[in-house]
């Protein structure tokens, strides 16, 4: 196939993953995007299209990889494009107006960034402590060792998302035409950055029985985390009320 072929497929694919009867529309907007743990897999476009497209290795070093992307995501805009242009908007209209979008960050947003950054050399260098505390469980203790390594792998897989939801959550406006609409955004992006936030909060608590030589390091993080949470819920007091579709029907 050409590169025009590829691009055909792929619309062709994504209109056949959107239009089965089971899948849950707009699942993909509030979720953790951690696929491999997500039990809608079957019922959301995003994880069908994942687990079902051709991909090649996910190697970012990976020329092969780097193409089918491009592929996949221009199919993607030109569906987009096709989609507006049906509601009379014209992507491609030139335009001479440029406005700066302000972005003042939030005291949570900025807490979380430096949590997070904090956070990916700590699990770095600690990484052969890890090593060690998970074999000195072995052999007897399998059980605790699943709970330590699905610990670890919760506060990395949470440690920048909650400030990338932080700060899709408090832009000060997206462009959408109702305020309502809006709302509802900035409440569904608070609520799933409390939900890495309490499943980090659990994680380190685990870590902390687990680790007394880390004790300071992860009290700091424990902290982080209460106060971020603390600065969330003051900021979006109806995130927790948020229905996400398919999680919480
Ligand atoms: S809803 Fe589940 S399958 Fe879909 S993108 Fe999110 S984590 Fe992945």
């Amino acid at each position: 196939m050409n590169s025009r072929e590829e691009i055909e497929h792929y619309k062709q694919k994504i209109k056949e993953i959107a239009g089965r009867e089971n899948i849950i529309p707009g699942i993909h907007n509030y979720c953790d995007r951690w696929c491999e743990r997500c039990a809608f897999v079957s019922r959301c476009t995003v994880g069908i299209s994942e687990s079902e497209t051709e991909s090649p290795d996910l190697d970012m070093k990976n020329k092969e990889f780097w193409e089918h992307l491009s592929l996949v995501f221009q199919a993607t805009y030109e569906m987009i494009a096709e989609e507006a242009q049906e509601t009379g908007i014209d992507l491609n209209t030139e335009t001479t107006e440029y406005v700066q979008p302000v972005q003042r960050k939030s005291a949570a947003g900025k807490l979380a960034e430096k949590y997070g950054f904090r956070l990916l050399p700590w699990l770095k260098a600690n990484h052969d402590l890890f090593v060690q505390k998970i074999e000195s469980l072995l052999p007897a203790n399998e059980q605790q060792i699943v709970s330590f390594e699905d610990a670890i792998e919760v506060i990395r897989w949470y440690s920048l998302f909650i400030a990338v939801k932080i700060h899709r959550a408090t832009l000060p406006a997206l462009g959408f035409d109702n305020d309502e609409i809006d709302l509802y955004d900035k409440n569904g992006s608070a609520k799933i950055a409390l939900i890495g936030v309490s499943r980090s909060l659990e994680a380190f608590a685990l870590l902390y029985n687990q680790l007394p030589e880390q004790e300071d390091e992860i009290l700091g993080f424990l902290a982080d985390l209460s106060r971020i949470q603390k600065l969330l819920k003051k900021a979006f007091p109806q995130a927790l009320d948020f229905k996400r579709p398919g999680f919480d029907d």
